[in-house]
């Protein structure tokens, strides 16, 4: 049996180690939090005291990190996965970065002959717990058919974008979308509560209506109008503020390198700011409905 080493295992990380453990997987996992690694191993996990030594024998590695700075260290620093992986491991990165950066890692990883795809996902900390992820791959058609197995067990829907970066490239795109969806679904609901309409009613008739979108089908903000959603539990978990506000800034500067117009998304980035600056920055993001809820 292939041996995985899974590194980072908070919202997102956590359960996808756990879907592989579920399907059968020979996973050994790192995470800066002890408790998290402790969590996957309750579940089956071997536990590693550093990333050099959960990769050592690895034949793929999965890694699941918040930002660029700590997949770079990680993937170039003197203990990481550049010097230490097997000659011929599979390499498989799911944080959402940067395309650059994407492309800095993967082509380390290339040239010294083993396999790297960018791999992001959508569908939030419920779709990891499910296995019913969207993985988003960059990388040959080599690396991508070689990663896709292993991502079966983790997603439903997997698609390959194009060459090294185009997973990042496409994800940036989709949560830019996204945050400004929720913005603007957090607005709608709120107008109609202070108009005297009920939340609930109303996600229902713009869930069967024109307004339709992603936010009001799996993850509404407004508290109380859907079960099992961050907006239900104080806003705990789920994508936190401040990862909602690095993504739109790798969408900014993306945009700003092609030139292209993102006026949404620049008002959605300073929203987000404003929210993180009000002491939001760990809470899910949806919790920018209180932005507009707030007492009047
Ligand atoms: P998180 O902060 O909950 O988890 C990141 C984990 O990485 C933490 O447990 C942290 O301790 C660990 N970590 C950091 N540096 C490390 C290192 N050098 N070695 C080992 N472990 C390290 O973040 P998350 O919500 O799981 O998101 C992870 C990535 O997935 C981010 O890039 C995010 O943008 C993306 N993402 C998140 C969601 C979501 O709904 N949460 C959805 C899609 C994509």
């Amino acid at each position: 049996m292939k041996k995985i080493a899974f590194i980072g295992l908070g919202n997102m990380g956590g359960p996808m180690a756990a879907n592989l453990l579920d399907a059968g997987c020979d996973v050994t996992v790192f995470d800066l939090v002890p408790a998290a690694v402790e969590a996957a191993c309750a579940k089956g996990a071997k536990p590693a005291g550093s990333a050099k030594e959960a990769i050592k024998e690895a034949d793929i590695i999965i890694s699941m990190l918040p930002a660029a700075t700590h997949v770079k260290s990680l993937y170039l620093g003197d203990d990481g996965i550049v010097p230490h992986a097997k000659p011929d491991a599979l390499i498989i990165d799911s944080s959402t970065i940067d395309a650059q950066s994407a492309r800095d890692v993967g082509e380390a990883i290339e040239s010294s002959g083993r396999h790297f795809v960018d791999a992001p996902v959508s569908g939030g900390t419920a779709g990891a717990a499910a296995g019913t992820l969207t993985f988003i791959m960059g990388g040959t058609d080599e690396a991508v058919s070689m990663a896709r197995p292993i991502l079966e067990h983790l997603g439903k829907n997997i698609f390959h974008a194009g060459p090294l970066g185009a997973g990042q490239v496409a994800k940036i795109c989709n949560n830019m979308l996204l945050a400004v969806l929720m913005a603007g679904t957090s607005e709608a609901l709120q107008l109609a509560i202070d108009n005297g309409l009920d939340p609930k009613v109303m996600s229902d008739i713009m869930l069967q209506s024109s307004g339709s979108n992603w936010t009001l089908e799996k993850y509404n903000p407004c508290p109380g109008v859907m079960e099992n959603v961050p907006s239900s539990n104080d806003y705990a978990g789920g994508f936190m503020v401040k990862l909602m506000n690095k993504d739109l800034t790798l969408a900014m500067n993306a945009a700003a390198q092609s030139s292209s117009s993102t006026p949404m998304a620049a008002l959605a980035q300073s929203l987000y700011r404003l929210h993180q600056g009000n002491g939001f920055a760990d809470k899910d993001f949806s919790s920018i409905f209180s932005m507009f809820s707030s007492e009047k």
